[in-house]
């Protein structure tokens, strides 16, 4: 059982596990999940918890409804509801004499490299204080353009930072299903996904969303490929049920996706769960090989340049028909990438009218997908 392998744990808790279909608080639920916070100290696991439910609480307080909510709106509320959230876990976890701390991030805390080690440090720090680390994303700052949006990914790029071997998105369904359960009786739970294909895509769309959470099946099978990559066990459970860690332990009823090989060292690790790509270069069939046999990608195989990124961002490679390749840091902006596509790196100084690197992306800022 992956848990038992694992000695660092995410559990991302969303908020219909939190606040019932009623509105109300679940305490008990609460209450109960404590326990296995519990169990897995014991069993010598760290734990760090994500958790959703600033919004919900923060609507619940005020008896608003959060479907009629604009993002300014959403973004006081969860000023609101964030002390909400942490003073419930607080009390709780106080019960216990289990000591929390809060970390709210925002986009550009995992997304840029030495932020994401900051934040690295600090979750690390706590741990080995024996604190459980409570994170959230910074809902109050965070505009469209600049936020995970829902706490899946969030959650995914957080265990990849802090090379955590095992994450549980504690769900309000069992796991993946060929088709949606709540709609559906004659429905399949898969119980242990490889390979993110097509037909594992197709469910996941079929599958649901809640009142609460912005997630669905859809952001939760992107961050199970954060996962794959990053070489952590990845679960779908049911947070539903009263004790769900016990629950895992005991039945495993749930999906678990399988981490592919990895043996990429933790920058490029990081380097291909990016959330959010700044754009795309397309590129030749002599480039797409010459990267798949680990070379650095040049000028001379771009054919199009896809959206606005500066020299050190994230940016997908992929072929004629967009089929994704790799991704990497761009050692130059699109801008100048427009002027140098389909050169010959000896032609970059001349046409830039400055001496700069001969790849666009260096083989070291290049990881296959
Ligand atoms: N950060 C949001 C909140 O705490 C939730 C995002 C999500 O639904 O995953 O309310």
């Amino acid at each position: 059982m992956y848990i038992n392998k694992s000695k660092k744990i995410v559990i991302k808790i969303g908020s219909s596990i939190l606040v019932g279909e009623n509105g109300k608080v679940r305490k008990k639920w609460l209450n109960e999940f404590i326990k296995d916070i519990i169990l897995l100290i014991k069993l010598n696991k760290k734990v760090i918890i994500v958790s959703s439910g600033a919004i919900a609480l923060g609507c619940n307080l005020l008896n608003i409804s959060k479907s009629s909510l604009k993002l300014d709106k959403s973004q006081a509320i969860a000023s609101i509801g964030q002390i909400e959230l942490m003073n419930l876990y607080k009390k709780t976890f106080d019960k216990n004499e289990i000591k929390i701390s809060q970390i709210l991030l925002t986009l550009e805390d995992t997304e840029k490299r030495r932020r994401s080690l900051n934040a690295r440090r600090t979750i690390e720090n706590l741990l080995s204080m024996g604190i459980i680390p409570i994170v959230n994303e910074n809902d109050t700052t965070a505009t469209t353009e600049i936020k995970y949006g829902d706490n899946d990914r969030l959650a995914s790029r957080v265990a990849q930072i802090i090379n955590s071997d095992c994450l549980i998105l504690l769900s309000d369904v069992n796991g993946l299903y060929t088709v949606n359960p709540k709609l559906n009786k004659k429905t399949t739970l898969i119980k242990t996904v490889n390979i993110i294909d097509k037909e594992i895509e197709k469910f996941s769309t079929n599958n649901s969303i809640n009142k609460y959470g912005s997630g669905g099946m859809v952001t939760k099978i992107e961050a199970a490929k954060i996962c794959q990559l990053s070489g952590c066990y990845m679960a779908i459970a049911n947070g539903k049920k009263l004790r769900p860690i016990k629950e895992i332990l005991e039945k495993n009823n749930c999906t678990w996706f399988i981490p592919r090989v990895s043996k990429l060292d933790a920058r490029k690790k990081w380097i291909i769960g990016s959330i959010s790509p700044k754009g795309a270069l397309i590129i030749d069939n002599g480039a797409i090989k010459a990267i798949r046999n680990g070379k650095s990608l040049l000028p001379v195989g771009i054919k199009t340049i896809d959206g606005k990124f500066e020299k050190g961002d994230h940016i997908k490679i992929l072929d004629l028909n967009n089929k994704e390749h790799a991704r990497g840091l761009s050692s130059f902006s699109s801008e100048e990438i427009n002027k140098i596509k389909g050169c010959q790196s000896n032609q970059i100084k001349k046409i830039l009218g400055y001496s700069s690197k001969d790849e666009v992306i260096h083989k070291d800022d290049l990881v296959k997908v």
